[in-house]
């Protein structure tokens, strides 16, 4: 069993008198490319990240249901309304459940996890998939994982209500030690992509620029609008249809944010390409121009942003690039593995230089997706 594991187990065992009955954890994520592609039925390449939230679980002997985390040291009903804490995320899991007709009886839960919180690398797909694979697991259902992404996907849009899209439970869910996920947003399909890092000595450093997304809100609403509108100008379904060609029909705004579209779509694909031949080189260069992309064309970067990633530059970095939403939150940097930590204090130094808020670090190696770590009794 993984520490965190042993932590949700141990919590349960402490709280409840009696040992659970099945432990399931699921990690959090980092976009790796692909960003603004997927409500535009587009590609995205992110992976699963050493960092995880896990469940322990087991029915209630006397019929109360109980949500108790260990994070937080709180105690919290699985069956009632959405009160946006962090017991939502739960309560929505076994909503979805019974919503698709499974039978949900009382169950307790004790959560444990280190994912960061709130940083834009998924702690909420990570506590929704360890969730649902240890109810599943605990009544026996055999639901597929890709069902269970899916189902954390409604609990999250509708129970939570964050109109996220599929990438961070299909990546909490289906990824594998190792590679990132390929996931094609239109028909679903999903992929694994070899990431050898450890073989090119290359690993992942995450800059959280802990710049709060003030305007994530309004300028995620309006760049998905002029992706529509677009797309409706085009003729075509959604941006993904579109091609280098049909760009020269727009102008404006339109034609900005489409082209980051159609341009990032090419490049996940050609990312994939290089990850497939261990180019790592080519690999990186695609990061750096997805992140111009993002910067000069869909325009969600932030001068932190920017810095970060002019500085893996610097540095001679392969890639580099923001990562999620924008509007602040994290950038990633593909760097070797001996050089992460000079980046870092680098980077540190020159937000320090700048008077930016002070930037945290991760270092993430591709992990695998949720799993059920066993049935204790
Ligand atoms: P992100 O998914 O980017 O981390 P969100 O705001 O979508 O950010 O989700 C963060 C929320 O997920 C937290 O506010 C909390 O409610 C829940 N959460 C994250 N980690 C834990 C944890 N270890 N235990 C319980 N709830 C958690
Ligand atoms: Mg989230």
């Amino acid at each position: 069993m993984r520490k965190i594991e042993e932590k949700a187990a141990r919590a349960f065992t402490e709280r409840f008198g009696e040992a659970p009955e099945m432990v399931a954890s699921a990690p959090g994520r980092v976009n790796l490319i692909g960003e603004y592609t997927d409500f535009n039925g587009g590609f995205v390449l992110p992976c699963a990240i050493d960092r995880r939230i896990a469940a322990a679980v087991g029915l209630a002997p006397d019929g109360e249901g109980v949500l108790f985390s260990a994070d937080f040291d709180e105690e919290r009903s699985p069956g009632a309304d959405p009160d946006g804490t962090w017991a939502d995320y739960p309560r929505g899991v076994a909503w979805a459940m019974s919503r698709k007709g499974a039978e949900v009886p009382a169950f307790r839960a004790a959560f444990a996890g280190n994912v960061p919180l709130g940083s834009g690398l998924s702690s909420s797909a990570a506590i929704e998939a360890a969730t649902a694979l240890a109810l599943d697991a605990l009544l026996g259902l055999g639901t597929s994982k890709k069902d269970l992404a899916l189902l954390c996907q409604k609990a999250e849009n509708d129970f939570v209500g964050v109109p996220s899209g599929i990438m961070d439970q299909y990546a909490s869910l289906l990824s594998s030690a190792g590679s990132a996920l390929l996931i094609d947003c239109r028909s679903l399909d999903d992929e694994p992509v070899l990431l050898d890092l450890e073989g090119a000595n290359l690993t992942l450093l995450v800059c959280d620029t802990r710049v709060e997304r003030g305007l994530a809100d309004t300028g995620y609403r309006d760049r998905r609008e002029t992706c529509e509108d677009a797309a409706r100008a085009l003729g075509v379904q959604e941006l993904r249809d579109a091609s280098e060609k049909d760009l020269d029909r727009l102008t404006g705004d339109e034609l900005k944010r489409a082209r980051h579209v159609v341009r990032e779509n090419a490049r996940v694909l050609e990312a994939v390409r290089a990850l497939r031949k261990g180019d790592f080189a080519a690999f990186g260069r695609l990061m750096y121009d997805s992140h111009l992309s993002l910067r000069d064309d869909f325009e969600v970067s932030t001068p932190e942003l920017d810095a970060f990633v002019e500085a893996a530059r610097e540095a001679g970095a392969p890639g580099a690039r923001l990562t999620g939403a924008g509007f602040g939150g994290c950038a990633v940097a593909l760097v070797a593995g001996a050089e992460a930590e000079a980046l870092a204090d680098f980077v540190r130094r020159k937000f320090q230089k700048e008077d930016f808020e002070e930037p945290a670090f991760y270092r993430f190696r591709p992990a695998a997706g949720a799993e059920v770590s066993g049935r204790l009794s």
